[in-house]
């Protein structure tokens, strides 16, 4: 998208939380959710939060990211959350973006884009979502963004295949 900033390439020091990431998507998928994980770290780099998908029950906004907005702006002060780091499985949705902008949240790293997910999706048959798979950056502009990990990719690919009903 025109005007959006291009993400860099996870650090090697993201690569743990990444990892943690997308074993909670794992364990989202085995719950009988959608494989999305996500956690927040403080400043000092400590998790303070972690949740997985959950929509299973019919609430279709019970995204992490989501979720990490909401706890943050509940327990972090301003500056807590602008110095706060975002780990997530997958790209934040355009929801997900602008709840994070709107509670001043920092930079996000994630480990498979909404680029690549539209083209497992696109591959597999999946129906389209009902929201503009639009990139972080076209939505918030103003957050650090780094994405996607490449040495996760494969295995992202294949808790979305499982999904998706598709053996991979
Ligand atoms: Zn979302």
């Amino acid at each position: 998208m025109t005007g959006s900033p291009i993400p860099t390439a996870p650090l090697p020091t993201d690569l743990v939380h990444l990892r943690r990431c997308v074993d909670l998507a794992r364990e989202a998928l085995d719950a009988g959710d959608e494989p999305f994980g996500s956690l927040l770290i403080d400043a000092d780099g400590t998790v303070v939060f972690e949740d997985r998908n959950r929509v299973a029950g019919g609430d279709a906004t019970r995204h992490p990211e989501f979720e990490i907005a909401r706890w943050a702006a509940e327990h972090l002060s301003p500056a807590e959350r602008a110095a706060a780091v975002t780990y997530t499985s997958g790209e934040h949705c355009a929801m997900c973006s602008a709840a994070h902008a709107w509670v001043g949240l920092g930079r996000i790293v994630y480990a498979a884009s909404t680029e690549q997910l539209v083209a497992w999706h696109a591959e597999w048959n999946v129906a389209p979502a009902p929201v503009t798979p639009l990139p972080i950056g076209a939505v918030a502009p103003g957050i650090e963004v780094a994405g996607p990990e490449p040495s996760l990719t494969a295995e992202v690919r294949s808790l979305h295949a499982r999904n998706a009903g598709i053996a991979v």
